[in-house]
C-alpha cells in the first residue's frame, strides 16, 4: 500500500501496516518527514510521481493522509498516474472528501475512512504503530461503494488493530461535528476564557486540562476539519449556544443550572451505557448490504474481523 502524507496519522498507518506484514511505502511533501521515516527504516520518497507510478504498477491501496485543502491537487495526480488503484482516506470529514473524489472522477475506486484516534501533536515523530489499536475507524458505506474496495479497506483497518464502524458520509459528518469538531471549538473558547482570568492558569488542574486538551492541536488542522464540516457544525454550535444561553438565564433569574446539569449528566450516562455489538452476518456485496451496515453502525455495531463476501459465502 501507498500512504500519501507521513504526518501523525499517515505515519502511524505506514508503521501499523508494515508491522502487520504489509508491503508499504509512503510519500511526504517535505524532506524532513521523508528523512525521519527512512531513518526509522521505512520506505519513503518526496517524489509524488514516483510513489504513484509504483502504486499503479503494483495495484497498491492508496491512503490519502493529508489535510482537506491538500486533497484536490493530490487527487489530480492520482487521476493521471494511478486511476485504477483502490483509494481510501483518513480525513476527519467525509462528505466534502467524497465530493472532491467524485469531482476527480475517482469515486468508483474510493471507500472513505476516518480513524477515531489521534493526539494533539503533528508530523512523523508524533506517530506510532499502536495509535489505532482498539480505536473505532469509520468506513464509508455510501451508495457508490464497491464491495471489493470495501473489503480491501476493511482489511487495512483490521490490520491496524482498529474496529471498523460502518457509516454513510453525511451521517459521519453530523456525528463528527457533535463529538469532535464542536469539542475543538469549546476547548478553544474555554482556554480563551480562562486566559482572561488572573490566577486561573496557576490553579488549573484536571478539569481544565481535560476540557482544553484538544486546543493544543495545530490551528491549521482544527480549522481544516471544522471549516470543511461547517454545514453540520453550525447547527451543533446553535444548539450549544441555546443550551448555554438558557443555563445563563436560569442562573441569573433563579440561581440554578439544574436543567443543563441534569440533562448533561443523563446524556453522559446514556453514552456510558451505549450498547455495542459485533457485526458478523452482513454479506458484503449482497442485496442491500450497504444499508444494513449503515443501520448496524448507527445502532452501535462494529466489525472486528473480515465480513463474508458473495465469493466466500
Ligand atoms: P500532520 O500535520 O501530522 O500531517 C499532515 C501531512 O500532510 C504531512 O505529511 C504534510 O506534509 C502533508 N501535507 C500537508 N499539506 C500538504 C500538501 N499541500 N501537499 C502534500 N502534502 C501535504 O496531520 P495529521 O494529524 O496526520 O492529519 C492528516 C489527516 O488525518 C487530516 O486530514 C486529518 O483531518 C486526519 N486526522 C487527524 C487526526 C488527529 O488527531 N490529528 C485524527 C484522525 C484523522
Amino acid at each position: 500500500m501507498c500512504v500519501l502524507g507521513l504526518g501523525l496519522i499517515g505515519g502511524s498507518v505506514l508503521r501499523a501496516a508494515a508491522a502487520a506484514g504489509r508491503e508499504a511505502f509512503g510519500y511526504n511533501r517535505s524532506a524532513d518527514g521523508m528523512n525521519a521515516a527512512i531513518a526509522d527504516g521505512f520506505d519513503a520518497t518526496t517524489e509524488l510521481e514516483t510513489a504513484l507510478t509504483r502504486a499503479a504498477e503494483s495495484g497498491a491501496l492508496i491512503v490519502l493522509a493529508v489535510p482537506v485543502p491538500a486533497l484536490p491537487a493530490l487527487l489530480d495526480h492520482i487521476r493521471r498516474l494511478a486511476p485504477d488503484c483502490p483509494l481510501t482516506d483518513v480525513t476527519s470529514v467525509k462528505a466534502s472528501v467524497l465530493d472532491a473524489v467524485t469531482a476527480a472522477g475517482l469515486a468508483d475506486r474510493f471507500v472513505g475512512g476516518h480513524p477515531m484516534a489521534g493526539t494533539a501533536h503533528s508530523g512523523w515523530p508524533a506517530g506510532h504503530a499502536g495509535l489505532f489499536e482498539g480505536a473505532p475507524w469509520v468506513i464509508s458505506v455510501d451508495d457508490h461503494v464497491d464491495p471489493a474496495v470495501f473489503s480491501t479497506v476493511l482489511d487495512l483497518i483490521l490490520d491496524c488493530g482498529s474496529i471498523a464502524v460502518p457509516a454513510r458520509s453525511e451521517e459521519h459528518d453530523a456525528a463528527a461535528a457533535a463529538i469532535s469538531h464542536l469539542p475543538h471549538l469549546l476547548a478553544e473558547a474555554l482556554a480563551v476564557t480562562a486566559a482572561d482570568v488572573p490566577l486561573a492558569f496557576a490553579l488549573a488542574a484536571g478539569s481544565f486540562r481535560d476540557g482544553t486538551r484538544v486546543a493544543g492541536t495545530a490551528p491549521e488542522l482544527v480549522r481544516a476539519m471544522c471549516e470543511a464540516n461547517w454545514l453540520h457544525l453550525l447547527p451543533a454550535l446553535d444548539r450549544v449556544i441555546e443550551l448555554l444561553g438558557d443555563a445563563r438565564d436560569s442562573l441569573s433569574a433563579a440561581d440554578s443550572v439544574a436543567e443543563l446539569v441534569n440533562h448533561g449528566h443523563a446524556a453522559r450516562t446514556r453514552y456510558d451505557n451505549f450498547p455495542r455489538h459485533e457485526i458478523v452476518t452482513v454479506v458484503v456485496g449482497a442485496n442491500d448490504w450497504r444499508r444494513e451496515l449503515a443501520a448496524a453502525g448507527r445502532a452501535g455495531g462494529m466489525i472486528r474481523s473480515a465480513l463474508p463476501t458473495l465469493d466466500s459465502r
